[in-house]
């Protein structure tokens, strides 16, 4: 089981910013900017690649709600969902990133050049 799931069951502690019937966000325990917390369904899906648009419609709702009960609405946010090796997935369990709290930077995302032809 993954850890995120455990966190759903109560069984691993967080630090809850809002929850509802289907959705669950929490402070990320390595925070990458001033603010940084984790959106998560309480089903289990994977990643991005298996989850429906209707459970994305609920998502983006909850994810509009934890965004405005953290004041982010007004500056600004960046909402990041990594899937798998390339991606940079660690845990197998959909999470909505919710990054904010200063000016972002936007540089090193990948190890090799982008593609000219791009
Ligand atoms: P990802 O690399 O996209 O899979 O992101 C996983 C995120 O989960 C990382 O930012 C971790 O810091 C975070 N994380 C791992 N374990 C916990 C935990 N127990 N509570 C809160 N955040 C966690």
């Amino acid at each position: 089981m993954s850890i995120f799931l455990k966190i759903v069951k109560g069984e691993l502690p967080c630090n809850k910013v809002l929850e509802n019937e289907d959705f669950l966000a929490f402070h990320d325990i390595n925070p990458k900017a001033p603010i940084h917390v984790l959106a998560i369904p309480k089903i289990e899906i994977k990643s991005f690649n298996e989850v429906t648009p209707e459970i994305m419609a609920g998502m983006t709702k909850f994810i509009h709600e934890v965004v405005a009960k953290l004041k982010l609405d007004e500056n600004g946010y960046r909402l990041i969902t990594n899937v798998g090796e390339d991606g940079g997935q660690e845990v197998l369990h959909l999470h909505f990133h919710i990054l904010g709290g200063s000016k972002l930077r936007w540089d090193h995302l990948a190890d090799s050049e982008p593609k000219k032809s791009i």
